[in-house]
């Protein structure tokens, strides 16, 4: 069998509120904090797994909280470079909320991704919930590591996604997905017009202003990754609901 990514999944109060969050429709037993433990529950099955299948990449993410609110960040990192496979990458999921202020942590993945719908504060709260727009430009000019920006698509930002591309190419931003709401069945217009230069695992990637822009639909998608839910859990479907659903059952 092979995965192209293995998660590992962090559960907790979140510094944002955002009404699309897939972690939430998990049954709440996934769910269980793991902010202050170290290691994470299960870590030695997801080290195993990694090693044992040869998986390229682990993500630090989150079920329903940020992965830098994890407050063995830097402990983790330093356990995963040690047992992990040296082939292992190390990729940050991440709302950015507090990238600048934890930038030597930050910069010690190899890559890293950040949730960011839009550079409008009202935008931004009404996709986020409160809490103030990140300053992606900051991030980037504080990385070291590539950093690629995901943005999830809804009625608040989908009139803004030319400008959105416009200001992510100017202020340095390489690669961009946009990324349909999970379960949003809705005719997905962007980029009309636009001819993809190429396919990545089903979706389209069209080349923007100098950007590797993909269009991402987890349906179509086709990946396969082995994820560490919070409560120890090592799941390995792709989509984390399917994993709920199939253990609530
Ligand atoms: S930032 Fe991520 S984990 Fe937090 S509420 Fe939004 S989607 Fe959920």
């Amino acid at each position: 069998m092979t995965y192209d990514f293995a998660n590992i999944l962090f559960a907790g109060p979140c510094n944002r509120a955002c009404p699309w969050c897939i972690g939430k429709s998990l049954p709440d037993t996934l769910n269980e904090e793991n902010l202050s433990l170290f290691p994470p529950r299960g870590i030695d099955a997801l080290v195993e797994a990694v090693n044992g299948h040869r998986i390229p990449e682990v993500v630090l993410t989150g079920t329903v909280t940020d992965p830098q609110l994890y407050r063995h960040e830097g402990a983790l990192l330093g356990l995963l470079r040690e047992r992990l496979h040296p082939g292992a990458r190390i990729s940050l999921h991440t709302n950015g909320a507090l990238a600048l202020r934890r930038m030597d942590l930050f910069n010690r993945y190899d890559r890293a991704c950040i949730s960011f719908p839009s550079f409008e504060p009202a935008t931004y709260r009404a996709m986020m919930g409160p809490g103030g727009v990140p300053d992606l430009e900051g991030i980037l000019r504080a990385a070291r590591i590539p950093v690629k920006v995901s943005c999830v698509l809804d009625d608040p930002n989908l009139p803004e996604v030319d400008a959105f591309l416009a200001r992510c190419a100017r202020i340095g931003v390489g690669r961009v997905v946009l990324r349909r709401l999970f379960g949003d069945r809705r005719p997905f217009r962007v980029l009309e017009g636009r001819r993809p230069a190429r396919t990545f695992r089903g979706n389209p990637v069209y080349e923007v202003e100098g950007m590797e822009v993909t269009v991402w639909d987890f349906d179509a998608a086709t990946c396969r990754s082995v994820n560490l839910f919070p409560d120890g859990t090592l799941g390995r479907d792709y989509l984390l609901t399917e994993t709920g659903a199939a253990l609530s059952r």
